[in-house]
This record gives structure tokens, sequence and C-alpha cells, in this order.
């Protein structure tokens, strides 16, 4: 039987492994925010440096823009686009009643 990951094209192996770095990116990010609300065991917060957590926001951003990069989407468009459909939400949703 061959492995299936033979069946991936490098493309769709890259996408993947992007997509598994985010995970870990988003892990490591998930940890430090655990560690400035001291909600880690003892020995994690005694290691723990606050500068760490601006990297690790870093990290995630960069690890975003890769996979998007790899996965043939143009994030810059997809961010202003999905902004664009929150401020239209919130406007709608915050629009004084008519009538009244
Ligand atoms: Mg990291």
């Amino acid at each position: 039987m061959k492995p299936h990951y033979k069946l991936y094209t490098p493309r769709e192996k890259e996408i993947l492994t992007k997509t598994v770095k985010l995970n870990e990116e988003v892990g490591e990010l998930c940890n430090d925010v655990l560690s400035v609300l001291q909600l880690q065991r003892r020995s994690k917060l005694e290691k723990f440096d606050k500068r760490h957590i601006y990297e690790e926001f870093a990290d995630v951003v960069i690890t975003v823009i890769q996979l998007a990069e790899a996965a043939g989407v143009d994030v810059e468009r997809a961010v202003g686009d999905k902004i664009e459909k929150i401020e239209k939400r919130y406007l709608k949703d915050h629009k004084p009643a008519s009538g009244s």
C-alpha cells in the first residue's frame, strides 16, 4: 500500500504543512495568553517572559500570510472584503429604528 502522503502534490503538501504550522503557532500564542493571565502551572510561569507574547502574535500573522500565499489567497483583499462586510453589518445593527 502506497503511503497516502505520496498522493499529495508538492503544492498540497505545502498547504498542509503551513496549516499544521499555523495550528502550532496559535497554540504557542494561547500558551502565552494563559501565562499573562497567570493560568499556567508555576513551572511554566517561572520561565515565561512577557516579551515573548509579542513574537507569538507576529508568528501567527506571518504564518497566516504564508498559508494564504501557498493557497493562492490574496490575504489583503480577503481582509479588506471582510472588514467591509463587518462594517455593513455593524451599521445595519446600529441603525436607529425607523418610525421612532
Ligand atoms: Mg512561535
